[in-house]
């Protein structure tokens, strides 16, 4: 293994294999935060209506054609008109915004024709006038299973969905729905098997679903993933063919359990996930391993390795994070005799023997009634610790404890003698792992606590692709973002604080990099800076508020004074304190407190006409700045 450092220069790293790793959908993180539910708003859907005097313009967005159809039994109006104006659509007023959007949401449909007379008029000019209709149609009818007199296969029911490899012994569940009462097999790398259509549990009546659960066959060489084939056999009469013969999307292979399979870690951070999840901002994650490392691989799902990191503990790595290591490679086994806990500068330093590349996981926790603990958790190798010294000269950790409670997982407990743990930095040699705990920065005057300190702010997304979400004023949140950040810089400086902008104008560099940036200027807090959004299918004003992030427990009390004074300070909506969130900056940067802000919603016209004003950005700013300094006298 080479000697390497979690620096910062393999922060940068970190991100690309956190996207990999983590979503094996393919979403990416960088694009994850923004780019969901951006409104329907795309130019060709600006639509400009002939009015009968051009002194006023009159804007349809949504529906963006004079002329639709739809199923719903309602349908939102959106569009734009002279901020002065006022709106209506057949004669009821519509909400005008400062930004001269105007929404009229979950207008009722009747089957059949709808129009809709959007009235727009302004004292002293003429009114402008467009007409709209809007056919609501009956959905077109689900097909009955049950009753379908030819063979077919419901699309997107094939059953495994994703690609699989898997080992003797594990079962596969296949399942697809097709016409009832007739005969389904499945050819499972060579293999037949027979589904069994479901009954419904209190009809007893049977419901088209074709289910089997197959165990993976004792196997001496590996099989290739190949499709796997559903017919369909007739079991009566039937219109058309009497047999349907399809191949599902995914593919399944086996693997042999007479190989042991190695695999190396080719990247520094290569996030490891509890399972396969298509969550936002990708899947639970339990940590990072460093490169070097060595894993036994035991399945594949998509891109993703299943590796077995105990006995009892799978984890799923990307492959881009890997590659094969020869089988005759040492299995990696850790033992340890001594720890030794020292004071620095900076903060102080617990350091491990780390002779063998075991994978190991680092998390920390801060529970609100006992003191803040970093633990690091080995994986293979057992405890063998006698000598734990502590030197007089370490000021944050209390103590250094080695537990084993399961067969193969050594867990080394740092618990601090203060209250709140401030960050910790990982540090891997080829013989050691060092945890750097952070001393908490002095506050020299409790009435002004944030002078002297330095603060690092992030406006989310930039540059010419990543965008965020849109309003309906078609502004990007990135410009949102960066105008907010602005008025939270002049706030916090004005309070005695310096400030540090990782990304500067309509720069884009990427979330390793924002972290990077941030952990190397040593800012005693890192605020990312991001603008909500969310689905309008049920109308663009039922959602709205301010919501904060974090996802260490460390940084818990820092986001929860924030989303408290942001409340007061904007009177927005609550739309909660959320722990657990995986965005990357706050999620990799453990050695300064790092929340997120989403101060209200780019989706809500009336939430972006307030976000568009520089007094209403000063209050966000405000709310920020008096919740990092509660924060601070906590
Ligand atoms: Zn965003």
């Amino acid at each position: 293994m080479k000697p390497h450092k979690r620096s910062l220069a393999a922060l940068s790293e970190l991100f690309g294999a956190m996207r990999s790793a983590s979503t094996p959908s393919g979403r990416s993180l960088s694009m994850s935060l923004g780019l969901r539910n951006i409104l329907p708003l795309a130019a060709s859907a600006f639509l400009m209506i002939a009015t009968t005097q051009p002194a006023v313009a009159l804007e349809l967005l949504q529906p963006s054609e004079t002329s639709s159809t739809v199923t719903a039994s309602a349908v939102n109006l959106l569009g734009k008109a002279d901020k002065d104006a006022s709106v209506t659509v057949n004669g009821e007023a519509a909400k005008v915004f400062s930004t001269g959007i105007f929404v009229m949401d979950q207008v009722p449909l009747k089957e059949g024709s709808n129009s809709f007379e959007v009235v727009e008029t302004k004292a002293g000019t003429a009114a402008s006038t467009v007409t709209l209709t809007v056919t609501r149609e009956q959905p077109a009818p689900s097909i009955d299973l049950t009753k379908s007199k030819k063979l077919l296969f419901v699309k997107g029911s094939f059953e495994p969905s994703s690609d699989l490899v898997l080992q003797s012994g594990e079962v596969l569940p296949l399942a697809v729905r097709a016409t009832s009462g007739h005969t389904v097999i499945a050819q499972v790398a060579g293999q037949w098997v027979a589904l069994e259509e479901q009954r419904d549990l209190e009809s007893k009546k049977l419901t088209g679903e074709y289910r089997a659960n197959f165990m993976v066959p004792t196997i001496t060489e590996d099989v290739d993933t190949t499709s796997v084939q559903f017919t369909l056999t007739a079991a009566s009469g039937v219109e058309g063919p009497s047999e349907l013969v399809e191949t599902s999307p995914a593919k399944v292979g086996f693997w042999s359990t007479n190989q042991v399979r190695l695999m190396r870690v080719t990247s520094d951070w290569a996030s490891v996930a509890y399972g396969i999840h298509e969550v936002r901002l990708g899947g639970p994650f339990m940590g990072e391993l460093s490169s070097g490392t060595i894993v036994l691989a035991t399945g594949k799902k998509g891109s993703s390795v299943r590796v077995r990191l105990a006995n009892t503990l799978d984890g799923w790595i990307s492959e881009g994070d890997l590659e094969v290591a020869s089988a005759a490679t040492a299995i990696p086994y850790l033992t340890f005799t001594s720890i030794s806990v020292g004071g620095g500068t900076e903060g102080d330093v617990v350091s491990i023997p780390y002779g063998s590349p075991v994978p190991f996981i680092v998390s920390s926790d801060q529970p609100t009634s006992a003191p803040p603990t970093i633990t690091v958790e080995f994986f293979g190798g057992h405890h063998a610790a006698t000598w734990l010294s502590h030197s007089a000269t370490a000021s944050l950790v209390r103590e250094v404890t080695v537990e084993q409670h399961l067969r193969d997982r050594v867990c080394v407990k740092i618990e601090l003698a203060q209250d709140r743990l401030w960050g910790y930095k990982v540090e891997v040699t080829p013989s050691m792992v060092r945890i750097r705990v952070r001393k908490a920065p002095v506050i020299a005057n409790v009435s002004s606590p944030l002078s002297g300190l330095l603060i690092a702010l992030e406006p989310g997304h930039g540059g010419p692709r990543n965008l965020g979400a849109v309003g309906a004023t078609r502004i990007p949140e990135k410009e949102i973002n960066r105008m907010t950040v602005e008025a939270l810089k002049a706030e916090l400086e004005a309070a005695g604080a310096r400030t540090v902008i990782v990304r500067e104008g309509d720069d884009d560099p990427n979330l390793g990099e924002r972290t990077s940036r941030a952990i190397a200027s040593d800012a005693d807090l890192f605020i990312s800076v991001h603008a909500n959004s969310a689905g309008s299918a049920r109308g663009y004003l039922r959602v709205s508020g301010t919501s904060t992030y974090y996802k260490h427990s460390a940084s818990r009390d820092l986001s929860a004074a924030i989303h408290r004074h942001l409340l007061q300070e904007t009177g927005l909506g609550d739309f909660g304190n959320v722990g657990s969130f995986n965005y990357g900056p706050i999620r990799a940067n453990t050695w300064m407190p790092s929340m997120l802000v989403e101060h209200a919603f780019m989706s809500n016209p009336e939430d972006e006409a307030k976000m568009l004003d520089p007094e209403f950005r000063k209050k966000t700013a405000r709310g920020v700045r008096l919740g990092i300094e509660e924060f601070l006298r906590q």
